[in-house]
C-alpha cells in the first residue's frame, strides 16, 4: 500500500514522511481514527515507506523487493494483529496466525474494512472477536526473531481495544521495555477501551474523517463515478470511505428501493387500494433480505423526510433524486405521525425476521401507512 492509495489526509502523510526523514520514528504509535478514515491503510502505507529501499520525496517507490513484498502484505518483517474468534475451521484457542491468508486477501482487496466484514469473512457467525492470552504469546514468538530483510521489525496492531486485560499487559511490557528495532503499530477507533497505561506511552496520530472533497476526487478518479453520483456518495458517506464503497456497491438496489419506497407513499397517499395490492403482490416476491433491507431503506427516509419537515436541512442525508422526491413529500411527515409511522415499519421488519406470511405483513403495513399518512 502506497501512500497515493490513501484517500485524503495529505497533512499527516506528510507529517509521517516527515518524522522518518528526521529519524524521529517513535516506536510506539496509534493511529486513531473512525471506522473507514483510513487509519488501517495509513499505517500499512507508513510502515511500507519505512522499510522501502528507494523513498521517494513523497512515497515508497513502489516497485523494490520489499515494496513488492508490501503489496501482496508477505513481507517476512511485517506482522499482523488483529481480532479472531472461533469458527468452523479454527475450532480453538485462535489466533491471528490462523487467519492470515483470509486477512491477506480482505486487506489488499479493501484496507478500509470494518468489524462486521472482517468477522463475515473469517465466518465466526454472530461472535465478537478479542486478541487473547494465546495472541500475545504469539506476539512475543514473532518479535523474537530476528528481522530477516528489514531495519525495522513491524507490528501492527487492527484494533488494541480488542484486547483483553492479560493480553493489554502483555503489550504494555513490550512498549515499556521494547526489543530493539521494533516498531508497534496500533489501529484504533475507540481508545476507551485501550489501557491508560498503554495510551500514556505511545504517540498519538489522530485521523480525522475523509475530508468530502478527498472523498469526491477518490470516487471519480479512482471508481470513475461521474462528478454527480460522486458528490451524492461523498456527502452519503460522511467521510467513511468502506460506506462509500458499500454504498457504490448496494446502488442498484437502493435505485430499486427508491421506486418501491414512492409508490408505495404514493399510492398510500392517493388511497388506491387496488393498485396497493398490486403493490403488495410485486414486494412479496423479492425475497426476505430484500424485503428487509427495503424496510430499513423506508425508515431512513421517513426520518430523513421528518427533517427535512422540521428545516433541519443540515442533517438531511439524501441522495439528489430523493430529495427531489422529499421537497413535496416531507410535507406529510411530522411530529404527530413519525413514531407511529416508524413503529409500523419496524414491527413489519422484525416480523419478516421471524417469516411471518410476507404478503400480510406488507398488506397490514400499507394499511396502517394509508391512515397514517397526513391528508
Ligand atoms: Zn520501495
Amino acid at each position: 500500500m502506497q501512500f497515493k492509495e490513501v484517500v485524503g489526509h495529505k497533512k499527516i502523510k506528510e507529517k509521517l514522511i516527515h518524522t522518518i526523514k528526521e529519524n524521529r520514528v517513535s516506536h510506539a504509535q496509534l493511529f486513531l481514527g473512525a471506522e473507514g478514515s483510513g487509519n488501517l491503510a495509513l499505517a500499512i502505507a507508513y510502515a511500507q515507506y519505512l522499510s522501502c529501499d528507494d523513498k521517494q520525496s513523497d512515497d515508497s517507490c513502489g516497485v523494490c523487493p520489499s515494496c513488492t513484498k508490501f503489496k501482496k502484505l508477505v513481507h517476512p518483517d511485517l506482522h499482523f494483529v488483529y481480532p479472531v474468534s472461533t469458527s468452523k475451521t479454527v475450532k480453538k484457542d485462535p489466533i491471528s496466525g490462523d487467519y492470515i491468508a483470509q486477512w491477506r486477501e480482505a486487506i489488499i482487496e479493501n484496507p478500509y474494512i470494518n468489524q462486521t466484514k472482517w468477522y463475515e469473512i473469517i465466518d465466526v457467525e454472530n461472535k465478537q472477536g478479542i486478541i487473547s492470552k494465546n495472541e500475545s504469546y504469539d506476539i512475543l514468538k514473532k518479535l523474537n526473531l530476528k528481522t530477516f530483510e528489514s531495519e525495522y521489525k513491524i507490528m501492527i496492531i487492527w484494533l488494541p481495544e480488542k484486547m483483553n486485560a492479560f493480553a493489554a499487559n502483555k503489550l504494555l511490557k513490550l512498549i515499556e521495555e521494547p526489543p530493539e528495532k521494533t516498531l508497534f503499530l496500533m489501529v484504533s477507533e475507540n481508545t476507551e477501551q485501550i489501557l491508560q497505561t498503554i495510551l500514556s506511552r505511545i504517540q498519538l496520530i489522530k485521523i480525522a474523517k475523509i475530508d468530502n472533497e478527498s472523498m469526491r476526487i477518490a470516487l471519480t478518479d479512482k471508481i470513475g463515478l461521474s462528478p454527480e453520483k460522486a458528490q451524492d456518495i461523498a456527502h452519503l458517506s460522511n467521510g467513511n470511505y468502506f460506506s462509500a464503497l458499500n454504498l457504490i456497491n448496494s446502488e442498484e438496489e437502493e435505485s430499486l428501493n427508491f421506486d418501491y419506497f414512492t409508490q408505495f407513499m404514493r399510492l398510500s397517499f392517493q388511497r388506491k387500494i387496488i393498485e396497493i395490492i398490486e403493490w403488495v403482490d410485486e414486494i412479496s416476491r423479492i425475497g426476505r433480505e430484500k424485503q428487509k433491507n427495503f424496510l430499513a431503506y423506508s425508515i431512513r427516509l421517513i426520518r430523513e423526510n421528518f427533517m427535512l419537515n422540521i428545516d433541519n436541512r443540515e442533517l438531511v442525508y439524501l441522495t439528489k433524486k430523493e430529495l427531489d422526491f422529499s421537497e413535496n413529500f416531507s410535507q406529510f411527515i411530522d411530529k404527530e405521525n413519525i413514531y407511529p409511522i416508524y413503529d409500523a415499519l419496524n414491527r413489519a421488519h422484525s416480523d419478516i425476521e421471524m417469516n411471518a406470511y410476507n404478503k400480510i405483513v406488507f398488506l397490514d403495513l400499507a394499511l396502517k401507512i394509508i391512515k397514517l399518512i397526513k391528508k
